[in-house]
Protein backbone atom coordinates (compact mmCIF):
# COMPACT_ATOMS: atom_id res chain seq x y z
CA UNK A 1 0.00 0.00 0.00
CA UNK A 2 1.35 3.14 -0.95
CA UNK A 3 2.43 5.43 1.72
CA UNK A 4 0.23 8.31 1.06
CA UNK A 5 -2.99 5.91 1.87
CA UNK A 6 -1.86 4.53 5.33
CA UNK A 7 -0.89 7.15 8.54
CA UNK A 8 1.75 5.35 11.17
CA UNK A 9 0.22 6.80 13.82
CA UNK A 10 -3.76 6.12 13.19
CA UNK A 11 -5.10 3.31 15.12
CA UNK A 12 -7.07 2.15 12.48
CA UNK A 13 -4.30 1.79 10.60
CA UNK A 14 -2.65 0.00 12.67
CA UNK A 15 -5.42 -2.72 12.63
CA UNK A 16 -5.08 -3.00 9.02
CA UNK A 17 -1.18 -3.21 9.41
CA UNK A 18 -1.61 -5.76 12.09
CA UNK A 19 0.27 -4.27 14.57
CA UNK A 20 -3.01 -4.20 16.92
CA UNK A 21 -4.90 -6.86 17.40
CA UNK A 22 -8.69 -7.04 16.81
CA UNK A 23 -11.00 -10.05 16.02
CA UNK A 24 -11.41 -9.80 12.38
CA UNK A 25 -14.42 -10.77 11.35
CA UNK A 26 -14.62 -10.62 7.21
CA UNK A 27 -12.80 -8.28 5.15
CA UNK A 28 -12.55 -7.80 1.24
CA UNK A 29 -10.29 -5.86 -1.61
CA UNK A 30 -10.93 -2.51 0.38
CA UNK A 31 -12.32 -3.39 3.71
CA UNK A 32 -11.97 -4.82 6.84
CA UNK A 33 -14.52 -5.80 9.65
CA UNK A 34 -13.65 -6.28 12.95
CA UNK A 35 -15.59 -6.46 17.03
CA UNK A 36 -15.20 -2.96 18.45
CA UNK A 37 -13.37 -3.08 21.76
CA UNK A 38 -15.98 -1.42 23.93
CA UNK A 39 -19.00 -3.03 22.52
CA UNK A 40 -22.55 -0.86 22.65
CA UNK A 41 -25.10 -3.48 21.42
CA UNK A 42 -24.87 -8.00 21.62
CA UNK A 43 -23.17 -7.50 17.94
CA UNK A 44 -21.18 -4.43 17.24
CA UNK A 45 -18.69 -4.07 14.51
CA UNK A 46 -16.44 -1.82 13.03
CA UNK A 47 -15.96 -2.03 9.43
CA UNK A 48 -13.32 0.50 7.73
CA UNK A 49 -11.76 1.06 4.28
CA UNK A 50 -8.06 -0.41 4.42
CA UNK A 51 -6.72 3.02 3.36
CA UNK A 52 -6.56 5.71 5.47
CA UNK A 53 -9.60 8.66 5.34
CA UNK A 54 -10.37 10.34 8.56
CA UNK A 55 -14.09 10.08 7.78
CA UNK A 56 -17.03 10.60 5.39
CA UNK A 57 -16.28 14.11 5.30
CA UNK A 58 -13.32 13.23 3.61
CA UNK A 59 -14.36 10.47 1.26
CA UNK A 60 -13.57 10.79 -2.46
CA UNK A 61 -13.78 6.92 -3.91
CA UNK A 62 -17.26 5.52 -4.44
CA UNK A 63 -16.14 2.11 -5.53
CA UNK A 64 -13.96 1.91 -1.53
CA UNK A 65 -17.37 3.44 0.13
CA UNK A 66 -19.15 0.87 -1.58
CA UNK A 67 -17.20 -2.16 -0.34
CA UNK A 68 -17.33 -0.61 3.01
CA UNK A 69 -20.71 -1.10 2.74
CA UNK A 70 -21.59 -4.19 1.07
CA UNK A 71 -18.96 -5.84 3.58
CA UNK A 72 -21.23 -4.00 6.41
CA UNK A 73 -24.39 -6.25 5.36
CA UNK A 74 -21.95 -8.99 4.91
CA UNK A 75 -21.74 -8.57 8.30
CA UNK A 76 -25.17 -8.63 9.03
CA UNK A 77 -25.41 -11.65 7.30
CA UNK A 78 -22.26 -13.68 9.37
CA UNK A 79 -23.68 -12.57 12.51
CA UNK A 80 -26.93 -13.48 11.89
CA UNK A 81 -28.70 -10.09 12.01
CA UNK A 82 -30.19 -9.71 8.86
CA UNK A 83 -33.50 -11.11 9.24
CA UNK A 84 -33.88 -9.43 12.24
CA UNK A 85 -32.40 -5.88 11.28
CA UNK A 86 -29.51 -4.01 13.07
CA UNK A 87 -28.11 -0.62 12.35
CA UNK A 88 -25.61 0.63 10.21
CA UNK A 89 -24.16 4.29 11.32
CA UNK A 90 -20.84 6.15 10.60
CA UNK A 91 -19.79 9.40 13.05
CA UNK A 92 -18.64 12.61 11.21
CA UNK A 93 -16.49 14.84 13.49
CA UNK A 94 -17.26 16.72 16.69
CA UNK A 95 -20.85 16.94 16.60
CA UNK A 96 -21.50 13.35 14.93
CA UNK A 97 -19.53 12.09 18.13
CA UNK A 98 -16.24 10.47 16.18
CA UNK A 99 -13.35 9.79 18.24
CA UNK A 100 -11.17 8.06 15.98
CA UNK A 101 -10.70 9.74 12.80
CA UNK A 102 -10.25 7.16 10.44
CA UNK A 103 -13.65 6.39 8.70
CA UNK A 104 -15.45 3.40 9.90
CA UNK A 105 -19.41 2.35 9.85
CA UNK A 106 -20.62 0.83 13.37
CA UNK A 107 -22.83 -2.20 12.50
CA UNK A 108 -24.78 -3.29 15.62
CA UNK A 109 -27.62 -5.23 16.04
CA UNK A 110 -28.76 -8.23 18.88
CA UNK A 111 -31.19 -5.82 20.25
CA UNK A 112 -34.01 -3.01 19.01
CA UNK A 113 -32.09 0.19 18.36
CA UNK A 114 -33.61 3.80 19.90
CA UNK A 115 -34.38 6.65 17.06
CA UNK A 116 -33.00 9.44 17.36
CA UNK A 117 -29.67 7.81 18.61
CA UNK A 118 -29.70 10.67 21.01
P1 LIG B 1 -16.40 6.49 16.89
O1 LIG B 1 -16.60 6.94 18.31
O2 LIG B 1 -15.21 7.18 16.27
O3 LIG B 1 -17.62 6.53 16.03
O4 LIG B 1 -16.06 4.94 16.99
C1 LIG B 1 -14.82 4.46 17.39
C2 LIG B 1 -15.04 3.10 17.96
O5 LIG B 1 -13.78 2.45 18.03
C3 LIG B 1 -15.61 3.09 19.38
O6 LIG B 1 -16.86 2.41 19.37
C4 LIG B 1 -14.55 2.38 20.21
O7 LIG B 1 -15.11 1.51 21.16
C5 LIG B 1 -13.76 1.62 19.16
N1 LIG B 1 -12.37 1.42 19.48
C6 LIG B 1 -11.50 2.32 20.02
N2 LIG B 1 -10.27 1.79 20.13
C7 LIG B 1 -10.35 0.52 19.65
C8 LIG B 1 -9.39 -0.53 19.50
O8 LIG B 1 -8.21 -0.42 19.82
N3 LIG B 1 -9.84 -1.70 18.97
C9 LIG B 1 -11.15 -1.87 18.59
N4 LIG B 1 -11.49 -3.07 18.08
N5 LIG B 1 -12.08 -0.89 18.72
C10 LIG B 1 -11.68 0.28 19.24
ZN1 LIG C 1 -6.07 5.41 9.45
Amino acid sequence: MPDEHTDPSCLFCRIVRGEIPATIIASNAHALAFRDLHPRAPTHVLVIPREHVASLAAATDGAMLGSVLLLAAEVARIEGLAEAGYRVVSNVGADGGQTVPHLHVHVMGGRAMQWPPG
